[in-house]
């Protein structure tokens, strides 16, 4: 069966030219970037152009990038960083944040630091002025994502970034899921920390990065040989950087045709889904979301056997985030948005990628209905429902 890759969000596939730059890495230059022959040169030299591409992505300056392994370690060294580095004091963060960010202030929580979580509209939005009410005199760092990695929603994180700024205050960006999709400059934005993930850019997994300003201190979590500045020491994963950094230039190199290609699709799924399928809303922002994230609800729908049922036409999709989904429990992004539990059971998300044809989007568009109909004639919440609503029209007949 031909199979239809619409979770993106989760994973993308790594880019073929990615994968070729990177294999002379695993076997002709295999070096230890701290080594002082050759074999050490060559692989300090492939880093370094790496470390260039990352950083033109963001609008950095190369040696503002330090290189992890993810974008959840990322998010670790650049919270916990600032965190130890003050010692004690408040971190102001969102409610919809991903879990690499969330867990850490978490276990900042329990080691005696305070967390503020700001809520969001029924849309995701954070609200800048919620941000300038809720800073205070110890507060030591804002951490708010770009974009929301479940309903795609894009936060006005420049207007954010400007209000601590203006209070002397850090702002860190998860940018996991926005880069190479919605354009970023630290310098314009007023960015001192950005956490960077490769494997949601079509390059490899387990590597990632985090810019830091020049002149912000962050104590590092990880010990060892000084790598990375000292901030994340152990020998540097080059063929994996080397992707990294092919997979940043892609993007930048891509962006004036992929976005406007992604746009395209997704507002076709969109509005095609919403048409055919009675009782279908969509979840997060209409304009401020991702270029390639559409997220539905559907009443009566239950998420994980619409996924299930997706799979059987081959078509991958996601309930929530990847991370979650295989809890019960329902995400905590969309009880943020105001949906009780039964709406948030009753989601799907589909995350478009630059294979995405508009062949398969078809395929997906009349799969979808059949499927969400399919279950619906089985769903004793969908029954109910259509009973109350004929006992309604009756009793408006009387
Ligand atoms: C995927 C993701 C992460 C984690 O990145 P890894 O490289 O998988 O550790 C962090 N934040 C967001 C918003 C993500 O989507």
């Amino acid at each position: 069966m031909k199979r239809i890759y619409m979770d993106h969000a989760a994973t993308t596939q790594v880019d073929q030219e990615v994968m070729e730059v990177m294999l002379p890495y695993f076997t002709t230059y295999y070096g230890n970037a701290s080594s002082f022959h050759s074999y050490g040169r060559e692989a300090h030299d492939a880093m370094e152009d790496a470390r260039k591409k990352v950083a033109e992505l963001i609008g950095a300056e190369s040696d503002e990038i330090i290189f992890t392994a993810g974008g959840t370690e990322a998010d670790n060294i650049a919270i916990k960083g600032v965190a130890y580095k003050k010692e004690k004091g408040t971190i102001i963060t969102s409610s919809i944040e991903h879990p690499a960010v969330l867990e850490t202030c978490r276990a900042l929580e329990r080691e005696g630091f305070n967390v503020t979580y700001l809520p969001v509209d029924r849309f995701g939005m954070v609200q800048p002025p919620d941000v300038e009410s809720a800073k205070k005199d110890e507060t030591i760092i804002i951490s708010i994502m770009h974009a929301n990695n479940e309903i795609g929603t894009v936060q006005p994180i420049k207007e954010i970034a400007k209000i601590a700024s203006e209070n002397g205050i850090p702002f860190h960006a998860d940018a996991v899921q926005s880069a190479g999709k919605v354009s970023i400059d630290v310098k314009r934005m007023n960015i001192d920390l950005l956490s960077l993930s490769s494997h949601k850019i079509y390059g490899p997994k387990g590597v990632g990065a985090l810019y830091i300003k020049k002149g912000v201190k962050i104590n590092p979590i990880i010990h060892g040989g000084g790598h990375e500045r000292g901030l994340r020491s152990s020998t540097e994963n080059i063929p994996g950087i080397v992707g990294f950094g092919k997979a940043c230039e892609l993007a930048k190199k891509r962006m004036d045709t992929d976005v406007p290609y992604l746009i395209k699709l997704r507002d076709k799924l969109i509005n095609n889904t919403l048409d055919k399928i009675e009782e279908s809303y969509l979840n997060g922002h209409s304009t401020k979301r991702l270029p390639n994230n559409a997220h539905f609800r559907f009443t009566a729908i239950e998420g994980e056997s619409l996924i299930m049922s997706l799979d059987d036409k081959g078509i991958a999709a996601s309930t929530g985030s990847a991370c979650s989904s295989k809890k019960l429990e329902p995400s905590h992004v969309l009880m943020a948005i105001g949906l009780n539990e039964v709406e948030a059971h009753g989601s799907l998300r589909l995350t478009l990628g630059r294979e995405n044809t508009d062949e398969e989007l078809e395929y997906v568009l009349e799969a979808l209905p059949e499927v969400v109909e399919r279950l619906r004639e089985i769903s004793p919440l969908w029954k109910k429902d259509l009973e109350i609503e004929k006992w309604r029209k009756e009793m408006e007949k009387r």
